[in-house]
């Protein structure tokens, strides 16, 4: 039966995205036979939050911005996600974001269970100082429902350690003692875990070598497009380039740049990082970035938004390997013409789960206030990224079914058996 004839009406509006995610675990749910009851509880957050968050801008006016802080699940452990900061945050699109880090934490057996914060706004377009306004004022809106064991924020889409060190502040403020184990992704000096702002790009990249080596292609044969160059994005393209892989296209919000003897990955953040626009990079040619998707290439990284590879789009795709940097950057119809293409998808709740993976490292290190060097960090990310790897991998061939279902399956699967044990309260 087709899974869209279940599709609830939209408590969290009709956004496309909020939509996308319950498809997915309707879909999962009917493959895996999930027990009705527990898929009533699994298709709707645990609780949302909205809040008005107004400041005092540069000018004196005086704006108040939307905020979102929606908590997915809370049975295995406290809620863990990321706080985005973009015009286009709305409570469904949080929602769903939410939603996709249950499955995520699951399958990396993260004891966290999933959430999603957001401010609709345009970073790019406010000063330091309204940043830290927004931030701090948002961090006392959301105070009753965060808290180490309750929920604990982490960067994501425009937020970075300086966002994260703002909330740590506010918070510790208001409790009156310093509390690094609000946050995760903050600066080393105030608790932050070495490799923490790199993980999610290795963990995409140490991925992307278990594909290469499936598929028979070995790095220095390989080039890469890969479209954003923040955090995920640009780290992938340095990890890649390191491993002899040639990165051919980059994009960002304002353009792209493309060089198919292969872009100057550190040339290329210098220019980025002096405030320059990446298509302006002289390495490269000025590219349309949408011809980034469609182009040629071994292995493609969509590093940005959700909803890129389409209905539209996907046919075009000529990658063999399709690496989800971003959430939610394929929509379930694009995703049916993939499934019957021989592209290698390593779908996003696993793909970008090294972000997550670190910030838990980071959380057990504050809340023991024993602290891990970088080499540690990083081989236990390793270790336990191919080890999802490789179950996502083995139960796709023994099923026969695509990365992506058996990755929601094994994430799905565990909420669900943990909801079971635990009973429905009171
Ligand atoms: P970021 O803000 O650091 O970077 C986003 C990049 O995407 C920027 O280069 C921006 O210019 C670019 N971009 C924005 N709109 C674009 C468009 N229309 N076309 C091309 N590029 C565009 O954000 P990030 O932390 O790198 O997050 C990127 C994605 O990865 C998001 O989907 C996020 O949810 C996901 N993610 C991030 C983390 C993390 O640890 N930061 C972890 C897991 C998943």
């Amino acid at each position: 039966m087709d899974a869209n004839h279940k599709l609830p009406r939209p408590v969290y509006g009709d956004s496309p995205v909020y939509q996308m995610a319950v498809l997915q675990l309707l879909t999962v749910a009917e493959h895996i036979n999930l027990d009705q009851n527990i898929l009533e509880r699994l298709s709707k957050p645990k609780r949302a939050l909205i809040v008005g968050v107004p400041i005092r801008m540069d000018d004196g006016k005086t704006n108040t911005f939307i905020g979102y802080r929606v908590q997915h699940s809370l049975t295995s452990g406290p809620s863990k996600g990321g706080l985005r900061y973009h015009p286009s945050v709305d409570l469904g699109e949080v929602a769903a974001l939410a939603m996709w880090m249950s499955w995520k934490c699951a399958i990396m057996n993260l004891p966290f269970g999933g959430a999603k914060g957001g401010i609709a706004c345009d970073p790019d377009k406010l000063s330091m100082g309204e940043k830290e306004r927004l931030t701090r004022r948002f961090t006392e809106e959301i105070f009753p429902i965060i808290g180490p064991r309750m929920d604990v924020p982490a960067p994501d889409l425009g937020t970075d350690e300086q966002t994260m060190a703002w909330i740590m502040d506010t918070y510790s403020m208001a409790v009156g003692y310093a509390c690094p184990e609000i946050v995760t992704g903050k600066p080393v000096e105030l608790g932050g875990c070495v490799g923490r702002r790199e993980a999610t790009g290795r963990g995409v990249v140490y991925c992307i070598m278990q594909a290469l080596a499936e598929i028979g292609i070995s790095p220095a044969n390989a080039t890469a497009a890969v479209q954003g160059f923040g955090n995920v994005g640009a780290i992938t393209c340095h990890e890649l380039s390191l491993r002899g892989v040639k990165i051919i296209a980059v994009s960002d919000r304002y353009g792209a740049t493309a060089n198919p003897q292969g872009i100057d990955v550190a040339a290329l953040s210098k220019h980025v990082g002096s405030g320059k626009l990446l298509k302006d990079f002289a390495g490269g040619r000025e590219i349309d970035p949408d011809d980034i998707l469609t182009m040629e290439c071994t292995v493609l990284v969509p590093a940005a938004l959700e909803r890129q590879i389409t209905e539209k789009n996907a046919g075009q795709l000529k990658c063999r390997i399709l690496a989800e940097g971003a959430n939610g950057p394929t929509t379930p119809d694009a995703d049916k013409l993939l499934n019957q293409s021989d592209i290698f998808i390593i779908p996003d709740v696993l793909c970008n789960a090294g972000g997550v993976t670190v910030s838990y490292f980071e959380w057990v290190q504050d809340m023991q206030q024993f602290f891990w060097d970088e080499a540690q960090v990083n081989q236990k990310l390793e270790t336990l990224m191919l080890k999802a790897f490789h179950q996502v991998r083995s139960l796709a061939k023994e099923r026969t079914i695509p990365m992506r279902m058996a990755a929601l399956s094994l994430g799905v699967q565990k909420v669900a058996q943990e909801k079971k044990r635990r009973g429905l309260y009171p």
